[in-house]
């Protein structure tokens, strides 16, 4: 049941109930990149590791798998963390790589390809005038960031999208945190990937907890995908989290300084 963020405990605090649940069984961790890992950049090709960081995931990587979940294309996000022994699904899930250099899609985007071209000029051309926006194509989706865009302007951004969902067919609207994403419509989520993944390695299985660590609405299908089962932390930075904002996560943190703190705990258990 989803609980207030301001209600939820710290996943350091409380560390002691986590290595509890941990106990005896393996770990399957997930972790969400821009706002957990890493800093939220202004623009996104600005998002840095920092070296501990990559330290922290590559011990932890040693010891549990790991994966990784992102937003982000998947070469992207795999660039960005420079560790190869790691699952990465990038697009929210829509596209994910093995350690073993494996490829897994599990939906079929080829109509979605057909018209990504199409859906960017358009974006391009509709974006031009609103300060500070900018579509990014990715492989199955285009996102629209307007972080540097003033807040008067940011109604107009939603309108240009909208008109995208509306004039192409076959898409839907995920907003995160300051980025709209224009996907296909498939019952596809960071939560079904998490599921997936879990069950395609072996890992579903009572003697498994998951983990999950993200900080967007984007991963509360993957919190509400292991409730019950594992633990879910969301990163709390306070810019979607307001007095009503509620979340499926089990505890939180605060950034990713306390996130690599917790990735040190967890890779000694
Ligand atoms: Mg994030």
């Amino acid at each position: 049941m989803p609980h207030s963020i301001g209600d939820l405990p710290s996943a350091l605090e409380n560390f002691d109930q986590i290595a509890r649940r941990l106990d005896g069984r393996r770990l399957a961790v997930f972790l969400d990149f821009d706002g957990t890992l890493a800093p939220i950049a202004e623009r996104p090709e600005k998002a840095r590791l920092a070296p501990a960081m990559r330290a922290a995931v590559a011990d932890l990587a040693a010891v549990h798998n790991t994966a990784i979940i992102s937003g982000r294309g998947r070469e992207d996000v795999r660039t960005l963390v420079g560790l190869d022994a790691l699952t990465y699904a990038g697009d929210h899930g829509f596209d994910i790589s093995f350690p073993d250099g494996g490829i897994a899609h599990n939906i079929d985007c080829e109509p979605f390809h057909a018209v990504i071209g199409d859906i960017t000029e358009r974006l391009e051309k509709d974006l031009a005038a609103i300060s500070g926006a900018f579509a990014e194509p990715k492989w199955a989706s285009v996102a629209v960031h307007y972080r540097q865009t003033p807040a008067a302007e940011t109604a107009a951004v939603e309108t240009a999208v909208k008109a995208v969902i509306a004039d192409f067919d076959g898409l839907r609207l995920t907003p995160g945190k300051m980025v709209y994403e224009i996907q296909p419509d498939f019952d596809w989520n960071k939560g079904k990937a998490v599921q997936w993944l879990l069950e395609k390695t072996g890992l579903s299985g009572p003697g498994v907890v998951p983990v999950y660590i993200g900080d967007d609405v984007t991963d509360e299908d993957a919190f509400a995908a292991i409730a019950g089962s594992g633990i879910g932390i969301f990163v709390d930075d306070q810019e979607n989290s307001g007095p009503d904002r509620t979340s499926a996560a089990n505890y939180k943190l605060r950034n990713p300084d306390e996130v690599e703190l917790l990735l040190r705990k967890l890779a000694a258990c």
